[in-house]
């Protein structure tokens, strides 16, 4: 079944699931029932549920500027009828990143709720409500009010359930980025999809059992996505134990400071490392060198252009401390050395074709999934 694309912000496509046609049809029902005006009834919950939606979609876009703000590609945004899931690419990145691109969702509804704060305390106010329980009537109500009230309250539960330590979901990845510094991710991930398993299997017990029927389907689905996501990670413990000495690739042993710029071209514009007697003086980076095109090249040389700053890595680091440490300085390309002579330069192109090379077909595509279960935002 396919997906429909609502649109596109910054990029990146917000879909809609097909089974999503069932939601309009549940407005129908759900409002159209016992009203004196069931038109405006169902006009008024169709307008609520778009609201509520807009706001896990915003949930899904919190994790996915946070992810591409930490260069960590974002393939979709999906709507379903029990909530959201944000597709980003699974790559290994600092625990600090994977808190910030983790709490980024529930910080969009946190944001909502205090743009709504201030209204609702005015509302309030006007209506001369002085107690919890003379909100929640208003919870029920047909009227502007209502939507205020049932909107703050769906932010507060998008935040504290998704917050919960139930790995994939928000809280449980927090939980596993602290249990990684304490025992290693690999550990980490075993621990949290253990921890995040049994509060789902809880959940989906009760969920079924209450006759929350989305609350069930939000605790299987985070079962599954958990023992994936558990996977993965055994890729990434792959990744430690491949030399990065094995995939650096010599390029011609890189380029001279004194060499002509037109030289750097020859073999298309790249990331190349900068070596003189074998020695590694910095990097001609790819976009440098384009932009320096455009202020002519004749005459210029390497050195004119090139990036200083000696960063290395050793043939015996692994694969995946290299490409924690790209991750951390930004850098693209990094040049391998042995007993500090140049041996090869590693790419974020390499890293791809290595990661692609031991990670089975079937979890090539894995993605770690942002799930948002909006539960409960339609029981009435
Ligand atoms: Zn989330």
């Amino acid at each position: 079944m396919r997906s429909y694309t609502l649109g596109r912000v910054r990029g990146i496509a917000v879909n809609v699931h097909p089974t999503f046609g069932l939601v309009p049809l549940w407005v129908l029902f759900e409002f159209g029932r016992g009203e004196a005006n069931p038109v405006a009834s169902v006009l008024f919950g169709l307008l609520l549920v778009g609201l509520v939606f807009g706001c896990v979609a915003l949930h899904e876009l919190g994790h996915s500027f946070m992810a591409l703000h930490y260069g960590v590609r974002v393939h979709d945004i999906t709507l379903l009828p029990i909530g959201g899931v944000a597709r980003i690419e699974q790559v290994p990145v600092r625990p600090a990143s994977e808190v910030m691109i983790a709490i980024a969702g529930p910080a969009m509804n946190l944001a909502v709720a205090v743009a709504l704060l201030p209204i609702l305390l005015l509302f309030g106010v006007f209506r001369g409500l002085d107690s919890f329980a003379d909100y929640v009537f208003y919870l029920e109500q047909i009227s502007p009010g209502g939507m205020l009230v049932y909107l703050f309250a769906t932010n507060i539960m998008l935040i504290v359930f998704n917050l919960l330590p139930a790995f994939p979901m928000d809280g449980g990845r927090v939980f596993r980025a602290g249990l990684t510094t304490l025992v290693g991710r690999e550990r980490a991930t075993r621990g949290a999809v253990l921890v995040g398993q049994a509060i789902a299997v809880a959940l989906a017990v009760f969920g079924f059992w209450s006759g929350e029927f989305a609350l069930g389907l939000v605790g299987l689905f985070v079962v599954v996505a958990a023992q994936a996501e558990g996977r993965a990670v055994r890729v990434e413990s792959a990744m430690r134990r491949l030399r990065v000495g094995q995939f650096a690739i010599w390029d011609m042993g890189g380029i001279q400071p004194h060499h002509p710029l037109t030289y750097a071209l020859r073999g298309g514009p790249r990331d190349v490392a900068v070596t003189e007697d074998g020695h590694v003086v910095g990097m001609l980076w790819r976009n440098q060198l384009l932009h320096a095109l455009n202020g002519g090249i004749t005459g210029r040389t390497v050195a004119d252009v090139m990036d200083r700053s000696v960063v290395t890595a050793d043939v015996d680091d692994s694969v995946y401390d290299v490409q924690q440490q790209m991750n951390r300085l930004d850098r693209w390309a990094i040049p391998i050395t042995e007993g500090g002579q140049y041996r090869g330069i590693f790419t974020a192109d390499r890293f791809v074709h290595v990661y692609h090379h031991i990670t089975p077909p079937v979890l090539r595509t894995r993605v770690a999934a942002y799930v948002t279960g909006c539960l409960g935002a339609f029981a009435r």
